[in-house]
């Protein structure tokens, strides 16, 4: 079930990896090891001793191929809305669609904010224009990496999160 960071030679993270096929990468000389996982624990054959990776980088740059969108999720868009509410600023705690989706709004990056309890009842089935509210920012869709490794922080090894911060995120 362990999950090794797999970064590009670049440091870039590129994605996670089951166990097993991060010990190929490394015993085939495909990759090296950054961080061991810190439990110590090695994996033990008969000519191979390897400690259980935690992070390891490529030796050839891989060329990432332009995906398709970042997939919305409730953290990932917490995350680009830093937690707070687009149309007050408090804590956000839930989703709103702008333009609502009983109007025909889709549940999309463009039309999704986070947003406070309150704000979210007081607006309802209405348009902004209709509340005479404003939003300081349009909603995008994030870019970069890192956006598809949202998670990956929280349920990985404290020694991803070096690689995982957000400074090189778009
Ligand atoms: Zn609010």
């Amino acid at each position: 079930m362990r999950r090794v960071l797999l970064l590009n030679i670049t440091y870039e993270p590129l994605t996670t990896v089951g166990m097993h096929r991060a010990v190929c990468l490394v015993l085939g000389e495909k990759a090296d090891v950054l961080h061991s996982d810190v439990s110590g624990i090695e994996l033990r054959s008969e000519t191979v001793r390897l400690a259980i990776p935690s992070v390891i980088r490529l030796r050839r740059y891989i060329r990432v191929p332009h995906r398709s969108r970042v997939p919305l999720t409730r953290a990932a868009l917490m995350r680009r809305d830093n937690y707070l509410c687009a149309y007050c600023g408090t804590k956000a705690d839930t989703i709103d669609h702008v333009i609502p989706r009983s109007r025909g709004g889709p549940h999309a990056w463009e039309n999704c904010v986070a947003s406070c309890t309150r704000c979210n009842h007081r607006k309802a089935d209405r348009l902004i224009e209709e509340l005479g509210w404003t939003l300081a920012r349009d909603p995008a869709v994030p870019h970069g990496p890192h956006w598809r490794l949202i998670g990956a922080i929280n349920d990985g090894d404290p020694q991803w999160v070096a690689y995982l911060a957000e400074s090189s995120a778009a």
